[in-house]
């Protein structure tokens, strides 16, 4: 009989080989499609003749916690509670950063499969996933940015960097994700775990558009990985937390809606507050800047008319309410606004010039956040089975294929 595990009302069998989960972070589908034409990736241009290619959609706000702990626990942010880097605290009257494990509201199958007695090994890029996606877990768990600080007490491992081989990469690098393929790789070969999970940084897509030499470069970074890894045996599971797009106009300049100056012309002050959950301590690369945003309203008796101003702004594409927001986009109505706003494909949602600080933006802007970024690659190194045509594919669904849906 098969050994499963039951994890937020989904089952799991237990992997019978060694199964690496990859999220790569803003991977847009075109990414992958232009490293391919350019012959810079073979492995991933082979692939479809023994394994299977399918797209999916991530969770909204399509950032990358969200994405990331729908993954891990293979439900959306209604369940596990995870809905962007801030949500606004109304009874304390504060913005509370999201970043701590207290907020999950959910277990990671992680977790559940290292206490099923699985070896675990979780490796993030940046260090602000890790105690998220490391949470009660059992295993290896560390990241990149501070693979330097590593101890056996609180990451399961020790020495990594000098195991790794690698210098310590800047947290703003494509050498930072690089580092999470290498120790994978180390990880694969010395301690062989039942399950790993690799969550990179999309420093590089939110430079480089799909196809630029930077970009290409990437990918055949990440290549070379997934071959090792599908030549040493293992079950190869790669998706995305979002897309990314150019979020400009024709010459580049970013197209930018300040919402929370155009409230308070028409309203005046305390009105409403603009919350972006985009922000975050890294914010060189988008100026947290992103295609989506909640609004809190002072006086629930303008929810009509502020709605009816917003829906009238160029380059918002949608307007919800708090409930049709939670059910359309399955998010947690206790950390959303009143309102929910998407941006269009080529627009972000920002708050007042001063808010956003876009000196280190030295490229066009990149960003992503809203429904023109759902679509994400779902690729597996074994041919997909038993799986339902007419099903509506997540990214947070990846972890059920690759251990419930693979030919063996
Ligand atoms: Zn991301
Ligand atoms: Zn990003």
């Amino acid at each position: 009989m098969t050994k499963q595990i039951s994890v937020n009302s989904r089952s799991y069998r237990l992997p019978s080989v060694p199964t690496i989960i990859v999220c790569i972070d803003g991977s847009e589908q075109e990414y992958i499609n232009q490293a391919i034409q350019a012959g810079k990736t073979p492995f991933l241009a082979e692939l479809p003749t023994f394994g299977s290619v399918l797209t999916g959609d991530c969770v909204l706000p399509s950032f990358t916690n969200p994405n990331n702990l729908s993954i891990v626990t293979g439900a959306p942010p209604s369940v596990h509670g995870i809905c962007g880097n801030f949500f606004y605290d109304q009874e304390a009257k504060q913005e509370v950063l999201m970043n701590d494990a207290k907020y999950l509201r959910a277990p990671t199958i992680f977790a559940e499969l290292a206490r099923a007695g699985q070896r675990v090994a979780v490796v993030t890029a940046k260090d602000k996933l890790r105690s998220l996606l490391g949470h009660q877990l059992k295993g290896i768990r560390f990241s990149a940015e501070h693979a330097d600080q590593v101890t056996l007490e609180e990451n399961g491992i020790e020495n990594i960097l000098e195991r790794v081989g690698m210098p310590l990469p800047s947290v703003y690098s494509a050498e930072l994700s690089e580092f999470v393929f290498a120790a994978g790789l180390s990880l694969l070969t010395k301690e062989r775990p039942d399950v790993m999970y690799l969550s990179t940084t999309d420093y590089v897509q939110h430079k480089y558009a799909p196809g630029t030499p930077q970009a290409n470069d990437f990918y055949a970074m990440m290549d070379g990985y997934f071959k090792r890894y599908h030549d040493a045996g293992a079950v190869l599971a790669i998706t995305a937390d979002h897309g990314m797009n150019a979020k400009t106009d024709s010459i580049g300049r970013p197209n930018i809606v300040f919402l929370q100056d155009l409230l308070d012309v028409k309203y005046g002050a305390q009105v409403a507050r603009v919350l972006l959950p985009i922000t975050d301590p890294y914010v060189k690369h988008h100026g947290s800047l992103g295609s989506y945003a909640t609004i809190y309203l002072n006086d629930g008796d303008r929810l009509c008319d502020v709605t009816n101003f917003l829906k009238g702004i160029e380059g918002v594409e949608t307007v919800l309410t708090r409930s049709e927001a939670s059910e359309r986009f399955e998010l947690p109505k206790d950390r959303i606004g009143d309102l929910v706003l998407i941006g269009e494909r080529l627009t972000v949602l920002g708050s007042t010039p001063d808010n956003h600080d876009l000196s280190g933006l030295t490229v066009p802007l990149r960003s992503h956040g809203g429904v023109s970024e759902q679509r994400v690659p779902l690729i597996f190194n074994r041919k997909v089975v038993d799986l339902d045509p007419a099903r509506r594919l997540r990214n947070f669904d990846i972890i059920d294929i690759a251990l419930n849906h693979l030919s063996q």
